[in-house]
């Protein structure tokens, strides 16, 4: 992996004040937000590289040592690819960045919950094996879709989701050697997880390349895991939808993603939710939005007509003598729940007025009669006319 250049990412000089950082970071997450429509490759580069240089301290390591950051890990170090982390002094978590460690700010009104990691690889496995990392690790953050009936969006409804977690293996209770051996210390660290690098001044340390920074190695891998430590399991979990979501919007579970080790919180479940089509409803927002046929001759004449709504029930709207194409009316409250439990969106009914195709002779003529009745009247091209 190429050194990244955090200043660049983020478009700051490298004198920016951590104002200037903050500022620019804002407007880089809002504009490349996966919900709104930026890429997650993106937008965690941009929080990687203010985490980086939002913090003093890392901010100083980084313009010193830049190169070995990033994840720029040696060969044969971490496992699974997750990276040790190039970080003299420890990785601040196990390749990837935890996005909850970010100071949002007022981005956090913006994107609600959003944050704190569902972003897929953003957030750290936390392999539990060995001494450097041996501390409390959060497990990670899962991202998973569901499909609604549009009915089901408005007033909500309880869900299962087969969730596949990374657990501890049973067999080696995450140790990853096999029963009846243990871990044994690394030969090329001696446990400590670090190796010395560069001299002088400029001498720190980096995670061991044979051990990933564990301090220990396997040497006979546990059967069930390979060595790893963990498996996979899927595992059902149940979840409220609240009422009102959104096609595309992310709801956080708090605590249903993966398992923390070494007594660390579990992640969370980010759910995205999609909401299939309905015959004829719509929504904007907490908008609902009905289109709604009209013959020429009630819309010319006026007429009483009645609309279902989203709730299932049916109201009367009064469509005024001489609507044209395209009105909407206005229905106030009678759209989708607003999330926030702020009362309701609006139901919009736009009027699309229907031109009869198959008219028989008698039709015709009656139409030919009003035509003719209406003369002058019905120049609605005036306006067209040459001078
Ligand atoms: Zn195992
Ligand atoms: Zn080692």
């Amino acid at each position: 992996m190429a050194a990244k250049d955090y200043y660049e990412t983020l478009g700051v000089p490298k004198s920016a004040t951590a104002e200037e950082i903050k500022k620019a970071y804002r407007r880089l997450a809002r504009k490349h937000h996966p919900d709104t429509g930026g890429t997650e490759e993106k937008f965690k580069e941009i929080g990687e590289a203010y985490e980086v240089l939002s913090d003093p301290e890392k901010r100083s390591q980084y313009d010193q040592f830049g190169a070995y950051f990033g994840g720029n890990v040696p060969p044969g170090a971490g496992s699974s690819g997750a990276g040790a982390g190039g970080w003299p002094g420890g990785a601040p978590g196990q390749g990837g960045y935890q996005y909850s460690n970010v100071d949002l700010g007022d981005l956090g009104d913006m994107f609600g919950n959003l944050f704190g990691g569902g972003m897929p690889g953003g957030a750290t496995t936390g392999s539990s094996r060995g001494k450097a990392q041996a501390s409390a690790q959060r497990g990670r953050d899962l991202t998973y879709e569901v499909s609604l009936s549009f009915d089901d969006a408005l007033t909500g409804v309880s869900t299962k989701v087969d969730v596949q977690r990374t657990e501890n293996c049973p067999t080696c209770h995450g140790s990853g050697a096999a029963p009846g051996t243990s871990p044994v210390t690394c030969p090329v660290c001696h446990g400590s997880g670090h190796v010395a690098e560069g001299q002088g001044l400029f001498s720190f340390s980096r995670p061991c390349p044979r051990c990933g920074g564990a301090g220990t190695v396997i040497e006979t891998p546990c059967p069930t895991c390979r060595g790893k430590g963990k498996v996979v399991k899927t595992k059902p979990v149940t979840i409220q939808i609240p009422p009102g979501v959104t096609d595309g919007g992310k709801i956080r579970f708090k605590g249903k993603g993966e398992p923390g080790s070494g007594g660390g919180p579990a992640g969370d479940l980010y759910v995205v939710t999609r909401i299939k089509a309905h015959p004829y409803f719509t929504r904007e927002g907490a908008d609902v939005i009905l289109e709604l046929p009209v013959t020429v001759t009630e819309a010319a004449l006026g007429a009483q007509l009645e609309v279902p709504t989203p709730g299932g029930g049916r109201v009367k709207l009064k469509v005024a003598e001489g609507t044209q194409d395209g009105k909407v009316y206005k229905l106030p409250g009678k759209g989708a729940p607003r999330l926030k439990g702020n009362g309701s969106g609006d139901m919009r009914v736009r009027v699309k007025l229907v031109v009869p195709q198959d008219l028989n002779a008698e039709q015709k003529e009656l139409l030919k009669r009003f035509a003719s009745s209406r003369g002058e009247a019905d120049s609605v091209r005036a306006h067209l006319a040459k001078d």
